[in-house]
């Protein structure tokens, strides 16, 4: 600026200082033009025909796309209307719901009560399913009272945790599962927001993205196997060491850049699936195991409502349905991707509860 100001005066000599003055304020509001478009240009959204290839993942949603913003917009783009406005939130308040739910363990922790008032005092959520449970089991056998069951769940069930009973049962299972579910949401909120950014930051939250999700399913484990397996020590260790190494086996195989492509979408979704339903075969075990206890019978029942959801949300993912029935029409709201992350949370909230009453049930319990 300064320097064509300076031209110009040379220029011009003496002639004129108000032609000059004139000339200067002319040139001022050029640039001042020039640099106001660039600023609008860097937080334009584009067309996904406009996308380099990198960006290009889902070409039913046709518009409405970040890209190479600068990391300072693309950063604070997570309160303005794009496409990924919805993936950010949905996550970003699973992540809140997660947060929050850990400080109620630990605040609870430092009063000495169950986790989470043994599930919201259990009659919200649980009571019903149980009376359900009870029901069933009173028609099966014909010998026992009424009230028989009953009276064995409000011995030993979610509702009356005896303090003293409950101090040999550890609580980090659950918090490696919020920590783990944190991670997950966390992770994904992030690249949903920044991947836009460069070649470089895609490929690396992508990567990211995968991980967290590999890390919650594994950290899923812990909370149902600890405590169903509490007494199996060796059991216990088997089943963690081997969803463990299977969780490790698939970041691993995920930190393949060529497998962030959208050509694998179905593989990543089936490996995640897989992961997810290998805990079939301890969830069987369990249910032998434990098989007069409801609780453990209930607290199954959640994580068959966890798989339903899982797998309808993955379900989802790969179809890109509604998006690939009316391209274009669900770019802001409703595309497959923001439906699956709300199946997501739908599915980690499911697992929180089976985790919370199989803990609660082990708290109720003698030691081994
Ligand atoms: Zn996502």
């Amino acid at each position: 600026m300064n320097r064509r100001g300076g031209k110009k005066r040379i220029v011009n000599g003496g002639g004129g200082r108000e032609r000059l003055r004139r000339v200067d304020s002319a040139m001022r509001g050029s640039d001042e033009e020039e640099n106001k478009q660039v600023k609008m240009k860097r937080r334009i959204l584009v067309k996904y025909e406009a996308l380099p290839e990198y960006l290009k993942d889902n070409e039913f949603i046709l518009d409405y796309y970040r890209c190479e913003w600068p990391l300072k917009d693309t950063f604070l783009s997570v309160f303005s209307w794009h496409n990924e406005t919805l993936n950010i939130w949905t996550h970003l308040s699973g992540f809140l719901i997660f947060a929050a739910m850990t400080v109620a363990t630990l605040a609870e922790n430092t009063k000495g009560e169950g986790p989470i008032s043994s599930f919201f005092r259990s009659s919200a959520v649980a009571a019903p399913l149980m009376a359900i449970l009870a029901l069933d089991s009173n028609k099966g056998s014909r010998n026992a009272s009424p009230g028989a069951h009953h009276r064995q769940f409000s011995k030993s069930s979610l509702l009356d945790i005896d303090g003293d009973d409950s101090i040999h049962v550890p609580r980090w299972p659950w918090f490696v599962f919020l920590v783990g579910a944190m991670c997950c949401l966390v992770f994904s909120s992030l690249s949903h927001l920044l991947a836009c950014h460069s070649k470089r930051l895609n490929l690396f939250f992508w990567r990211l993205d995968y991980a967290g999700i590999s890390l919650m399913i594994v950290c899923s484990f812990y909370g149902p196997i600890y405590y169903a397996f509490y007494c199996q020590p060796s059991w216990r260790v088997f089943y963690l060491t081997s969803i463990t190494s299977l969780g490790m086996l698939a970041i691993i195989t995920l930190l393949a850049p060529s497998l962030s492509s959208p050509h694998f979408r179905a593989f990543r979704a089936s490996l995640f699936l897989a992961m997810g339903f290998s805990g079939a075969i301890p969830a069987v075990h369990a249910a032998t195991l434990h098989w007069g206890h409801p609780q453990v019978l209930m607290a199954l029942g959640y994580e068959v409502l966890m798989a339903i959801l899982y797998a309808t949300g993955a379900g989802f993912y790969v179809s890109r349905i509604p998006e690939r029935w009316k391209p274009g029409a669900f770019d802001l709201t409703g595309h497959s991707h923001q439906i699956f992350h709300v199946f997501v949370i739908g599915g980690a909230l499911a697992h929180s509860a089976a985790i919370l009453i199989i803990l609660n049930w082990r708290r109720a319990l003698p030691a081994c």
